[in-house]
């Protein structure tokens, strides 16, 4: 069967894709380009332009310009929330070229991001733009103790921080972008955007959307190159006033080292080692179902990925075995085909990695009940890893401790409720969790009890524009989505105005 590309996407990808600065499409100062593959046939999809230091400089200055001069500070917010929202419909008006796009640069099934990807980006936008109209301050009553005759009216101005840099990774390309820029705009901000290397054509296709949707030139930047260069820069830059990252712990850490020049406001987005907890009072059909979905969608390469089952002793080999078994039937293949469950790894030192973790694990001895061997047909081209499930794991071993990102599984028994949230807890990370219960009361008091950003109980993975969603331990700090991650753009500003018509002697102060 062929894939036949959408028009625009064949143009898109027919020529060099330069770099979106104050509104113009411009080359790299250097003149250089990249390659960015396609990782189900390894063929170059396109060349992007390779932005570095000064490029990012450059953008940086447009951003300053757009933020202290631009129309974009200055419009009403129900101006700037229409504008918004104009994105949010551009992005549903263009959804199948956007998912053709994802497909072809990250190699998760076209479906999906069809389905999935595009419908939620949109969803992002169009919830912030609501919010544009509604950023308000409070009134507060203050009592000075020390300034007895005083009365004061004080209030709060919520303020947009400024210039932002934003850095994303390469598993959802056009997500993660419409979850940073959906509330940096709503706020006000304005905004560097650097994609992933490998993953750059669906930031450069949205950049191209949001201005057709009104966005002023310089509010948001788009600088494609590597992270090395570009990411670095823009995250040591002077004239940001806030990063925020998602990606590895490893880089969340450089990251915070290269705000501190400045001391830019940073929000982290990073790994994760998320329990997915069965009791053995759960439905096992549904429970199986959430452990497949939680590890094998988007071929495990997500933060928030179950990729540790811990399962009751009760209903231990039963969970083994279904779960065991429909992973084996998980159809691998070309992302474009509708019958294809899942796609390839998404880059080369992605598939390697995953590759090394597997093998380590069957040299420490590792019980593997599926995978390499073990049943499933694998594509022979192209960077595929079967799914892959270990049982009988320790939670103290390198399958339970690392974040592997990939599509392997390590289920972990466990005895009670207690002993789940103890193995649960024990992790450097901190992002997401699931559990699953028919006791009402279980499912609460687990809930409170687990070291978390999230939460999902007889579900896993649902995303919402509303939700809140964010890590704690190494899983990063800062919250995006949900009226929450309105905060992490804006800064508060007091006023206070003395109406007593009197100024007291600062040196008769009484105490
Ligand atoms: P990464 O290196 O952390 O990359 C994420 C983003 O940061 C990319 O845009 C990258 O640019 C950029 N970057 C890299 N080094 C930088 C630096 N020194 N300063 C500023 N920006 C920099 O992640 P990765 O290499 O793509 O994946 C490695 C591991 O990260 C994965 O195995 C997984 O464990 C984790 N990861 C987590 C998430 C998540 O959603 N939390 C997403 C992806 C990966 P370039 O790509 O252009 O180099
Ligand atoms: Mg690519």
């Amino acid at each position: 069967m062929t894939v036949t590309l959408d028009r625009n996407v064949e143009q898109f990808i027919g020529a060099p894709r330069q770099l979106f600065i104050n509104g113009q499409w411009a080359d790299a100062a250097s003149g250089k380009t990249f390659a960015t593959p396609n990782p189900a046939t390894g063929e170059t999809l396109a060349n992007i332009a390779e932005g570095d230091a000064e490029d990012i400089d450059r953008a940086v200055r447009a951003a300053r310009r757009a933020f202290e001069e631009g129309p974009w500070s200055r419009m009403t917010p129900s101006e700037r929330g229409r504008i918004i929202w104009r994105i949010g419909d551009l992005i549903l008006e263009h959804t199948d070229e956007l998912a053709q796009l994802e497909s072809l640069d990250n190699g998760k099934p076209f479906a999906v991001a069809q389905a999935a990807d595009g419908p939620l980006a949109a969803d992002l936008f169009h919830y912030m733009a609501g919010w544009a109209t509604k950023i308000e301050g409070n009134t507060i009553n203050i009592s000075v103790p020390y300034m007895p005759g005083a009365n004061f009216h004080s209030y709060t101005l919520r303020e947009p921080v400024g210039v932002v840099g934003q850095i994303i990774p390469w598993n959802f390309p056009l997500l993660m972008a419409a979850w940073k820029l959906g509330p940096a705009l709503t706020t006000g901000n304005t905004v560097i955007l650097k994609p992933a290397e490998q993953t750059p054509l669906t930031a450069i296709r949205l950049a191209g959307l949001i201005a057709e949707a009104g966005v002023p030139e310089g509010v948001v930047n788009v600088v494609t190159g590597f992270g090395e260069t570009a990411g670095a820069s823009l995250a040591a830059h002077p004239m940001v006033d806030k990063i925020a990252f998602t990606g590895s712990t490893e880089v969340g850490r450089l990251i915070v080292h290269a705000a501190a020049g400045n001391l830019k406001k940073v929000s982290l987005e990073l790994g994760g080692k998320s329990p997915n907890i069965v009791f053995d009072d759960a439905d096992l059909d549904r429970a199986s179902v959430g452990a497949i979905a939680g590890i094998f969608a988007a071929g495990g390469q997500t933060c928030i990925a179950g990729s540790r089952l811990l399962v009751q002793q009760g209903v231990y080999q039963r969970m083994v075995e279904l779960v065991a078994g429909r992973a084996r039937q998980i159809r691998l293949g070309d992302p474009r085909l509708p019958a294809t469950q899942m796609g390839p790894v998404a880059n080369r030192p992605q598939y390697d990695r995953i590759r090394e973790m597997i093998a380590g694990a069957l040299d420490a001895g590792a019980r593997r009940v599926a995978g390499e061997g073990q049943g499933g047909s694998v594509p022979e081209s192209g960077l595929f890893v079967p799914p892959t499930v270990f049982a009988d794991v320790d939670n103290g071993s390198a399958l339970a401790r690392e974040e592997i990102f990939g599509p392997v599984l390590s289920i972990i028994p466990f005895r009670d409720t207690e002993h789940a949230v103890r193995i649960a807890n024990d992790s450097e990370y901190g992002l997401a969790s699931g559990v699953w219960t028919n006791d009402l009361t279980r499912a609460h008091t687990v809930a409170r009890k687990l070291v978390a950003g999230t939460v999902w109980v007889n579900t896993y993975r649902a995303a919402a524009a509303q939700a809140p969603f964010g890590g704690t331990r190494r899983s990063g700090y800062g919250r995006e989505r949900g009226e929450e991650a309105l905060r992490e753009y804006l800064r508060t500003k007091n006023v206070m105005i003395d109406l007593s018509g009197r100024t007291p002697d600062p040196f008769a102060i009484r105490t």
